[in-house]
Formats: C-alpha cells, structure tokens, sequence
C-alpha cells in the first residue's frame, strides 16, 4: 500500500482582489500552471465584511474552462447569456461548463453579512474546449454526507465514498471533489486514482497530511499530494475541516488571460477579437441579449 504523503508541496493563499473589487484568498492560480493541473486556480472568498465581496463578479465572459462554485455561507445570485438564472446558497454546488463561451455574472449576498464560498476552475481539453456551454446547479440536500469514521463525515459532491457517489456525474475530466469534517484525534484513509492529481485545502481547523510526525497544516493552505494510491488525513486536539480534490491530469499547453483559458495564443486572441466583434457565443439562437461586459472585466 502506498500512500499520497511526504514531501507533498504546501502553498499558502494569497491576498488577491477580483471581479470589480472582491477581496478574496487565492489558493493557487495562473502562477502555479501546471502544478495543479488539470486544476487551474481555486479561490476562497469568506469574509464578515459586505464592502469585501458587495461589488461581485458583473457580467463577464469564460471560455475553455468549467467554473465550480461551492457556497457554504450567504449565497450568490448568478444570470447567464443561456437564460440560466438563480441563487447559490449555502451548501449548494454550481457545476458551469463554460465552453465555447458564455457571459455570466456572479453576485455574492452575505447572510447577516457573512459570505464564505470557494470557486475552482476545472480546465478542459482541446478536445472539449468549444463544446456547447452546460450547466449544473446542484442544491446542499442533493449531496449525500457520509460517516466513514466516527467523527468522520464526508460530502460527496463530485467522485465516490464508499459507494456513495456524488450528484455530479459525467464529466468530461473525471474529478472527485469532497468535503471533509475530522473530529479531533481522528484519521482518515481515502483511495485516489492511480495519476490523479491530489490536493487538499485548510477551510478551519488543523491537520496532519502524513504519516510521519511532522508540523500540522492550518487554514487557507493547499497540500500537493504526491503519486500514490492513498491519502492519510489525521487530527490531535484540533478539528479539521478541508476540501480534498483529485482529478485526471490533462497534460496540454495552457494559454491564460483573465476568464479565457486557451491551448494557445491565437486561440486566445480569437476569443478577444470575438468578444469585440460580438461573435463570442456560439450559441445565438439560446441566448438572449448578450450583456453588456462591466469595466471591470479583464481586457489585454
Ligand atoms: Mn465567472
């Protein structure tokens, strides 16, 4: 048996501001391609203060990529140029396949002015990147939760516990995304698939990614799991709460500029030159009006 442990990387979040002034915490992003891959970037928006996040994410483009929202407090109203229009609340999942394109805006409300959220960008393939844009909205009731141990409980979002499958199914790059909950003093074993890339991140408390005795890691901080066929999570006196996130590398040129990410540069200023000609969707008919793109979208 071997385990996903030693010498894993560690990276600490970063102060980043986005949208049209949200302040949030980066767990990792454009600086880190290829390391996460087929990960591109996995924010981590939670504050108590509305003039943090109040401002949003106005309506703004994505292509080649998919965005996936996990909300665990206040929530976010969304709209999108596929006439999808909804709220994110707490505990709910929006799985977005961007595609060949799609404008969307993405407004965070607190809930007695806490927001707390993650967004992870999920890269596709060549092959997929012009792929009709989908979307999944999945609510909290709808993810099944899973004592593996006691004092061990597991959301299933995306992936399989113990035959307990999460409600997102079908991807074009196959993931496993899970929400863990460790009492102190406990220890969990989780299978991972033979070259998947790994990672945990700290949302609260503390743990020990290893198997040695080595320093525990606390919050807002990514574990890069190394090869192997397990990871072994434990606690001492504190609880620990982390997303776990595995998923099967793609192993393409990455071309990334703002909300498009791309396999190359020509591709990349194809989907500018669109986004100015209003040629971007690909999907006319189903859309409606696209939006006017808010100044704050980023523009090379
Ligand atoms: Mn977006």
């Amino acid at each position: 048996m071997t385990y996903l442990s030693k010498n894993g990387r560690i990276l600490s979040g970063k102060a980043t501001l986005e949208g049209a002034g949200v302040k949030l915490k980066r767990a990792f992003g454009p600086q880190e391609v290829p390391l996460l891959d087929p990960f591109l970037l996995l924010d981590d928006f939670h504050s108590n203060n509305p003039d943090d996040y109040i401002a949003g994410f106005p309506w703004h483009p994505h292509r080649g990529i998919e965005t996936v929202t996990y909300m665990l407090e206040g929530m976010v109203e969304h709209g999108d140029s596929m006439r999808n229009e909804g709220v994110i609340r707490s505990g709910d999942v929006q799985w977005m396949t961007a595609g060949n394109g799609i404008i969307h805006q993405e407004m965070p409300k607190g809930s007695n002015g806490l927001m707390w959220g993650f967004q992870l960008w999920v890269n596709l393939p060549s092959s997929h990147k012009m792929d009709d844009p989908r979307y999944r909205g999945i609510t909290g009731a709808e993810i099944p939760e899973v004592e593996v141990e006691p004092g061990v409980r597991i959301k299933v979002i995306c992936g399989d516990v113990e035959g307990n499958k999460g409600p997102v199914r079908d991807l074009v790059v196959d993931c496993e995304y899970l929400d863990i909950v460790m009492e102190p003093k406990t220890v969990l074993e989780h299978s991972t698939k033979k070259g998947y890339k790994v990672f945990a991140y700290v949302v609260s408390g503390r743990g020990y990614f290893d198997l040695s005795k080595s320093s525990s890691i606390d919050v807002e901080h990514v574990v890069i799991f190394k090869e192997g066929e397990k990871v072994k999570i434990r606690t001492e006196d504190r609880s620990l709460r982390c997303l776990l996130i595995s998923g099967k590398p793609i192993g393409e040129p990455v071309a990334w500029l703002g909300p498009i990410v791309m396999n190359t540069q020509e591709e990349l200023k194809t989907a500018f030159d669109e986004l100015e000609e209003g040629t971007f969707l690909k999907n006319p008919k189903r859309a409606r009006k696209p939006p006017e793109l808010h100044s704050s979208f980023y523009k090379p």
